[in-house]
C-alpha cells in the first residue's frame, strides 16, 4: 500500500536503469550528463552491487599474446583489433575521467607465462605487434630476457611482457562511479530485484522480498544492465553465464620477486600481488560446463588446479595458505564483443561484458545511453 506522495514522487522516471555494476552506473552517468533535467533511477537487487563488478580481479587489461591469437579462431582480424582498441581506449578513458588515485591504478605492466607447448606463439609476436601498431604506435609485446628472475618453475619457458597493461582496485572504481552518479542527481535504490520489464511500454516490476512489497515503476526509457543475470528479464538474450573463482592467500612470509599482472593459459588463469598476498583466479576452462552457473559456489576441481599452480609453478617449493576465496558470474556469447542493442520500443540493453568489463564498461554505458537518447 503506497501513499499519495509515494505514488506521485517515487514511481515515474525518464530513465530506469536495471543493475548498478560498471555498465549500469556508467549508463546512468552518461545519460544524466547529457540530459541534466532527466529523472534517472538505478535499481539494484543487492544491498550494494553484487554482480561481477565487485567480484573481479582488477586487471586493467586488453588481452595477452596467446589470448589474442586464440581470438582469431572465432573473430576476423579486424574484429580482434577493434576489440583490443575498445578495451585499451576504455581504460584510458576511465583513467582520465576518475584519475589514477581514485581507481588505485598502477601501470605495473602485464606478463604472460609461456609453457613448452605454447612456444610457437612467440613466432607470431611480431606480426601481432604489427597488427596493433595503429593503436599503440610502439610494440606491445616483447620477450623478457631474464625469465629466471621471476622465480617460476622450469615449466615456464618464456615470459612475454605487455607494456600497456596495469591493475586497479575494482571496489574503488565502483565507488567512484557511485559517487559521481549521486553527485549528478541519479537516484539509486538497492535491495530491489526487477522481475519483469515491459520493453514496449517502459513498465518495470520490482520486488522487495524482505518487506514483501511489489513496486510498479514506469520509465520513458529502460536500460537493461544485468549482465549474466539478464535472461530473467530478457529471456531471448544471446548469452550464457560463466563463473570465475578468485583466491587470495594469507600474507606471504617471503619477498615476491615480481610485480605486475600475470596471465597464463590464453588468459584463463591470472594472478597478481595485493598487499603482500597472492591473488590468483580463473581456470574456468578446466570445467567449462560446470562453470555455466549463476550460483556463487566454488568448483573443487578448479580450486585444486589453482592451488597446484600456486605451489608448483608460481612459487615452486613454497607452501601457500589461503585466506579467502569468492566467485563472481560473467556473461559470454558466441563472440567476445558486448551485446549493446535496442530490445523494444522503450528498452535497450548493454550486457555480456565477458572477462573485460573493467576496460569495456564505461564505453558500453556511453553507447547504451546514446541508443536510449535517440528519439527523445
Ligand atoms: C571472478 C571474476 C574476475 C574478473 N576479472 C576481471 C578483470 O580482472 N578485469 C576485467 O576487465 N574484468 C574482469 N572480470 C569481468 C568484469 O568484472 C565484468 O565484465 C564487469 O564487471 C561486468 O559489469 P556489468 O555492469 O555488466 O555487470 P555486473 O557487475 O554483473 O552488474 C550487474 C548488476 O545487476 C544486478 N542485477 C542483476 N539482476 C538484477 C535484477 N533482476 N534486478 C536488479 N538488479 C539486478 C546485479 O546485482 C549486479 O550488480 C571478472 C569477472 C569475474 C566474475
Amino acid at each position: 500500500m503506497f501513499s499519495y506522495w509515494e505514488n506521485k514522487h517515487f514511481f515515474n522516471y525518464d530513465l530506469i536503469v536495471i543493475g548498478a555494476g560498471f555498465v549500469g552506473l556508467s549508463t546512468a552517468i552518461h545519460y544524466k550528463s547529457r540530459n541534466p533535467k532527466a529523472r534517472v533511477l538505478v535499481l539494484e537487487r543487492g544491498v550494494f552491487p553484487t554482480g561481477a563488478s565487485t567480484k573481479n580481479a582488477g586487471f586493467a587489461c586488453f588481452g595477452s599474446l596467446t589470448e589474442i591469437l586464440d581470438d582469431f579462431w572465432s573473430m576476423s582480424p579486424d574484429e580482434v583489433v577493434d576489440l583490443v582498441e575498445r578495451r585499451y581506449k576504455g581504460l584510458q578513458k576511465i583513467r582520465k575521467k576518475f584519475g589514477d588515485k581514485a581507481l588505485s591504478y598502477q601501470g605495473t605492466k602485464g606478463f604472460e607465462l609461456i609453457e613448452g607447448e605454447q612456444l610457437s606463439a612467440l613466432d607470431q609476436m611480431e606480426s601481432i605487434n604489427k597488427l596493433l601498431r595503429n593503436i599503440f604506435k610502439k610494440e606491445v609485446f616483447s620477450l623478457e630476457s631474464e625469465t629466471a628472475a621471476f622465480g617460476f618453475s622450469d615449466r615456464i619457458k618464456a615470459v612475454v611482457r605487455n607494456r600497456y597493461e596495469g591493475e586497479l582496485d575494482p571496489g574503488k572504481y565502483l565507488n567512484a562511479l557511485w559517487q559521481l552518479a549521486g553527485k549528478l542527481g541519479v537516484k539509486i535504490l538497492t535491495g530491489l530485484e526487477v522481475m519483469e520489464v515491459g520493453k514496449d511500454d517502459g513498465t518495470v516490476l520490482a520486488e522487495d522480498s524482505r518487506l514483501n512489497l511489489v513496486f510498479n515503476f514506469s520509465g520513458k526509457k529502460v536500460a537493461i544492465c544485468t549482465n549474466a543475470f539478464t535472461k530473467k528479464i530478457w529471456p531471448e538474450s544471446d548469452l550464457q553465464p560463466g563463473r570465475g573463482l578468485v583466491m587470495v592467500s594469507t600474507p606471504l612470509n617471503f619477498e615476491i620477486p615480481w610485480e605486475g599482472t600475470f596471465h597464463m593459459d590464453k588468459g584463463y588463469v591470472y594472478f597478481r600481488k595485493i598487499d603482500g598476498r597472492l591473488l590468483l583466479g580463473g581456470a574456468r576452462n578446466k570445467d567449462f560446463e560446470g562453470e555455466k552457473s549463476l550460483k556463487n559456489e566454488v568448483n573443487p576441481k578448479i580450486k585444486f588446479h589453482l592451488e597446484k599452480l600456486a605451489q608448483e609453478v608460481i612459487f615452486p617449493g613454497k607452501r601457500i595458505t589461503w585466506e579467502m576465496e569468492w566467485t563472481g558470474i560473467m556473461a559470454f556469447g558466441p563472440k567476445k564483443s558486448p551485446l549493446i542493442q535496442k530490445v523494444g520500443e522503450k528498452a535497450a540493453a548493454a550486457v555480456r561484458l565477458g572477462g573485460m568489463g573493467v576496460a569495456l564498461g564505461w564505453q558500453a554505458g556511453k553507447e547504451l545511453s546514446k541508443i536510449l537518447d535517440k528519439g527523445n
